[in-house]
């Protein structure tokens, strides 16, 4: 099977405004610059994935099932506006429980690559955080752009 390219991108600030610890419908806030760039790398032939930090979960600041009806109503979102999510990972363990999988750690992308036979010298990793996104995709050997926001 042929590998695939994908953007590898963050959630919380780099999709949609951070909250923090969103999970809420109504706090929702997608930034439509990142749309526009997902569709671009969409139309590239990129498969879109996303990697994200969910402490919320392992603190008790909301449920699995609270991440999950907030992350699949912004998926429906971004598919109304012609955006396809592939698949997401996401981290729920808290900083001192030392998993391998919270970023800069690459336990998700390595998950995510081998997962879905990703070619990774032609993928890309974006995200709002150089120490969090940037630093994860420099332990792994992955290219990286930065959302400012
Ligand atoms: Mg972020």
């Amino acid at each position: 099977m042929e590998k695939r390219k994908a953007l590898f991108i963050d959630r919380d600030g780099t999709i949609n405004r951070d909250c923090p610890y969103c999970h809420r419908i109504e706090d929702l806030y997608i930034y439509e610059d990142a749309v526009e760039i997902m569709r671009e790398y969409q139309d590239k032939g990129y498969i879109i994935i996303i990697l994200t930090n969910q402490s919320g979960i392992g603190r008790g600041y909301f449920t699995l099932e609270e991440f999950w009806n907030f992350h699949n109503h912004l998926l429906k979102e971004l598919e109304k506006r012609g955006v396809h999510i592939y698949a997401t990972y996401f981290c729920p363990h808290k900083p001192e429980d030392n998993c391998p999988c919270r970023k800069p750690n690459t336990g998700l992308i390595e998950r995510a690559v081998k997962e879905n036979n990703i070619d990774v010298e032609n993928s890309i990793v974006i995200g709002d955080r150089d120490d969090v996104d940037g630093e994860m995709a420099r332990r792994f050997g992955i290219r990286y752009r930065i959302i400012r926001r």
